[in-house]
């Protein structure tokens, strides 16, 4: 069974063939870190871990290298840093760290290879220079500019032309610019802002050749798969392609492109710019991870998904639903290490089509439950675990999972019920401590007597 993607350059399913299987890359642009992630923010990184855990179950676990930077120079964390009177570093290591916590809060493996940008200035530095020697960039000004019209190619992934780009008012027009369309590798930083030494003067690099010296160090060149959000496109993916290769006298740079849909909220994207964010950081409070993180793979990665707070709500059903069969099911020496069922394989492999392999969940849920025998149970439950492991879902106990949705108030009058119940067995109360049982039974909670007349209680799904 092979991976099919669709490629946004090629503009079609292809399928997927890495260079080399020993030795498969993937790379996905990473955040500027100066204040906390958003939930659309969130969709690539959780798109592409999922790609990441499907790469490693099919070529081995080793054999796959992922890398995700993290931009560390840029205007928005300068002017952060200039309004909070602190040094950037203070900014991004803060932010950085609070991205790492919230991205591992939705289940996302750590990437292999996390690159910042701040250590890798001398790679751009190098970069550029042999930009400039291959004729595919000039100084002007201060500035290092990449001169769009020395490559043919420039507009392929986005499909634009050179003169759409001029028209587009998105393109800054700078007097030192040979063409409009030309794009800053280097630039002089302006007072307060850091600076790094260069043979074109003081300043920064531009921020697409941030991602092209850090992929090249990394990963090493060509990579298999480029990812990012949509609004990556252009101009920052066509740019890495322009001083990837033209850096190398045009050789390739990345063998598929993919590129995740918006999440948007009353059909407009999610954006600091727009206001309308939900951050991760504050959602993770609200509810599980694991039904955020639901909720983001519930529509195909290439569509739109609309954040609502009944798609957290279904999410959160959804799971509900399969740790009640997995709590069901029960657990003990019959346990198996499951296969990941071919159901699951046949719809990842599909382009990521998640819906399909959500409701390949399901189907599997339904095998545990019509199951004839007790052997015959738990080969299904571990296939239908297994299946969750590799999308990132159903690791948990079934019991931590519905006790995690019980409040401090409900816990504390819980166990004030099964005090109630052990005073009136010791009374040999035996009606009234069947009582208190079938309360809490209503309520959702069995209880377990233990050894020595000590009960402890587990919640069960109650969605049914
Ligand atoms: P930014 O911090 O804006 O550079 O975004 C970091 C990553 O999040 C990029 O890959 C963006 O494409 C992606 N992204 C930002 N906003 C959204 C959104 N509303 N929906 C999906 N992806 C987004
Ligand atoms: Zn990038």
């Amino acid at each position: 069974m092979t991976l099919a993607i669709y490629d946004t350059l090629a503009r079609e399913k292809r399928a997927f063939v890495p260079a080399d299987p020993k030795r498969v890359t993937l790379y996905v642009c990473g955040p500027t870190v100066y204040n906390y992630a958003h939930i659309g923010n969130a969709r690539p990184v959780v798109v592409f871990d999922l790609l990441f855990r499907l790469l490693r179950e099919t070529y081995g676990a080793r054999a796959v290298l992922y890398g995700r930077n993290i931009t560390d120079v840029d205007d928005k964390i300068n002017q952060a840093a200039i309004d909070q009177g602190v040094d950037i570093s203070a900014i991004t290591e803060k932010f950085a760290a609070i991205y790492n916590e919230d991205m591992a809060a939705l289940g996302a493996l750590a990437p292999t290879f996390q690159p910042r940008a701040t250590a890798h200035i001398g790679e751009m530095v190098d970069m550029i220079g042999q930009l400039i020697e291959a004729g595919h960039a000039y100084p002007a000004d201060g500035h290092v500019l990449f001169d769009t019209a020395s490559f043919a190619d420039y507009g392929q992934l986005s499909g634009r032309t050179l003169d759409d780009m001029i028209a587009g008012a998105r393109v800054e027009v700078a007097t030192y610019k040979r063409n409009p369309a030309d794009f800053v590798l280097w630039k002089p930083s302006k007072p307060g802002e850091p600076v790094w030494e260069s043979p074109w003067g003081e300043g920064r690099p531009g921020w697409h050749i941030e991602c092209s010296a850090m992929i090249e160090k990394v990963l090493g060149l060509p990579i298999d798969i480029h990812g990012g959000g949509h609004d990556l496109i252009f101009p920052h993916h066509e740019n890495e392609i322009a001083q990837s290769r033209c850096a190398h006298g045009g050789a390739p740079f990345a063998h598929y492109w993919m590129h995740n849909g918006f999440l948007t909220m009353d059909t407009e994207k999610m954006s600091k710019s727009l206001g309308n964010v939900r951050l991760v950081h504050d959602l993770i409070k609200e509810a599980p991870g694991e039904a955020l993180r639901w909720a983001l793979l519930s529509a195909h990665y290439r569509a739109p998904l609309d954040w609502t707070g009944d798609l957290i709500q279904q999410s959160k059903k959804s799971l509900d639903r399969l740790y009640g069969v997995l709590q069901r099911a029960g657990s003990g020496e019959l346990d198996t290490e499951g296969e990941v069922p071919d159901t699951i394989f046949a719809a990842l492999n599909d382009d990521l089509a998640t819906p399909r392999a959500m409701a390949e969940l399901f189907a599997l849920a339904k095998e545990v439950e019509n199951a004839p025998n007790k052997g015959a149970r738990a080969v299904a439950r571990g296939r239908l675990i297994a299946a969750g492991r590799l999308m990132g879902f159903l690791q948990a106990d079934p019991n931590a999972w519905f006790e995690g949705q019980v409040d401090e108030a409900t816990r504390k009058r819980v166990e004030s019920l099964i005090t109630a119940r052990a005073d009136a067995r010791a009374a040999k109360d035996w009606a009234e401590a069947d009582r208190i049982r079938a309360d809490l039974t209503e309520l959702g909670f069995d209880i377990l007597d233990g050894p020595g007349g000590t009960a402890s209680w587990r919640f069960r799904d109650i969605s049914l």
